[in-house]
């Protein structure tokens, strides 16, 4: 009999009823250190207290009101992240899909409006994960994906991850945008070297083609950064975000230049809940911590330590782990053991982290974990590891 949850994903027997920074607590008392985050969500942590607050301050106020009206707490998150980006204008999603859908249009209606018709084709690249909806799925065209869920979305073009000739090949007078990663999340953490990025961008530049990025994982302060794109001195034309943006209420975006916008005018794309007070109420409250040097700073040197960390555990358990990888508090360790056998090993040892493609554990802590927390982390992922040298 089919469950009364659709039985679409493989749940852990893990339940939790209170979150508190980066600790997730079972009804039984038992704490489990969250390296997950929602899968990058939890940017904050569990319950942080500025977010709370934004939270019930705007629930006892107003919950929601159509786009049909003014809505100040959208108008505030948007002026903070046009002040804070490279990008001139702001459309609040739910969810990265939704994000992925609206630069989709935005990239085929630029140039239906610039008079190139034809520019509709969109390049992205293999190992990629864009959401699940339909035009998701088409752009990442992995068949675990994909498959059975035909006619899909026509238009895209789907490249090796890293072969530049291919691209350089790939780019004609149909294409109409690269979208791409800075670092691939469900693909197993892999980061775009700044150097390639920079060739997009010059690639782009000289052929007119839009760029959109998908920061819906690695962006909002994930890899030490605001955007991980600005690592390398390039800005994008449309950008893609979700995940961290809310903190765990649902929120996402699409950034965009002018320019790149310009065929997105009153009645062409809309949502009833995106850009809803309440969620934007606590997106600003993420912005306002985030987005703040200081914090950032904070990141990078938290980020050093843990990597640190994890490179001494990588050369204490050679049959389980083979290297990290990464970038900010977005790390991957590429295993030699199955990494959902690492994965649930850490259950036991009370540590949550992500399995991702490419035989590869993420870890994705809060990004206000403490030197002390990521001490514990990688004893309890050392224990974890132990495990699995006792069982091979
Ligand atoms: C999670 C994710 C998405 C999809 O976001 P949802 O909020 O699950 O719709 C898209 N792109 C990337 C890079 C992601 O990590």
């Amino acid at each position: 009999m089919i469950p009364s949850i659709l039985p679409t994903y493989n749940r852990a027997p893990l339940t939790f009823v209170k979150g508190e920074g980066s600790w997730l607590i079972e009804a039984d008392g038992r704490r489990y250190l969250d390296l997950g985050a929602g899968i990058a969500v939890n940017a904050l942590g569990h319950a942080h207290p500025a977010l709370v607050a934004a939270l019930t301050e705007q629930a006892q106020a107003l919950w929601h009101v159509s786009n049909l009206y003014q809505i100040p707490a959208q108008q505030a998150l948007a002026d903070a992240l046009v002040e804070a980006t490279f990008a001139d204008t702001v459309f609040f999603t739910n969810s990265g899909t939704e994000s992925c859908e609206l630069a989709v249009k935005m990239a085929r209606k630029f140039w239906y409006e610039q008079g190139q018709p034809e520019r509709v084709e969109i390049i992205t690249f293999e190992g990629s994960f864009h959401g699940r909806s339909s035009a998701g799925i088409a752009a990442a065209g992995s068949e675990k994906m994909t498959k059975g869920f035909g006619p899909l979305l026509p238009g895209f073009r789907h490249l090796p991850f890293g072969d530049h000739e291919a691209l350089k090949a790939a780019v004609t007078e149909t294409t109409a945008a690269i979208l791409v990663e800075p670092v691939q999340g469900e693909g197993g953490i892999r980061p775009l070297p700044d150097v390639c990025l920079k060739g997009l961008r010059d690639l782009c530049d000289a052929t007119g083609t839009l760029l959109i990025l998908d920061e819906v994982q690695c962006g909002m302060g994930r890899t030490g950064k605001l955007f991980a794109h600005e690592w390398a001195g390039i800005t994008p034309d449309i950008m893609m975000v979700a995940k961290g943006i809310g903190g765990g209420f649902p929120l996402g975006a699409v950034l965009a230049t002018e320019r790149a916008a310009s065929g997105m005018t009153a009645g062409t794309h809309g949502s009833t809940y995106g850009g809803n007070p309440l969620a934007c109420a606590v997106g600003g409250a993420v912005m306002s911590i985030v987005a703040d040097p200081a914090f950032l700073a904070e990141v990078n040197r938290k980020a050093a330590l843990l990597r640190q960390r994890l490179e001494g555990l990588v050369a204490a358990h050679p049959d389980v782990f083979e290297a990290v990888r990464g970038s900010g508090l977005m790390l991957g360790l590429k295993c030699r053991a199955v990494n959902a056998d690492v994965v649930k090993a850490g259950y036991a040892e009370a540590v949550l982290t992500v399995p991702a493609a490419d035989n590869v554990v993420r870890l994705l802590p809060a990004l206000t974990i403490t030197d002390d927390e990521i001490a514990e982390a990688v004893a309890r992922l050392d224990r974890a590891a132990a495990r699995l040298d006792a069982a091979a």
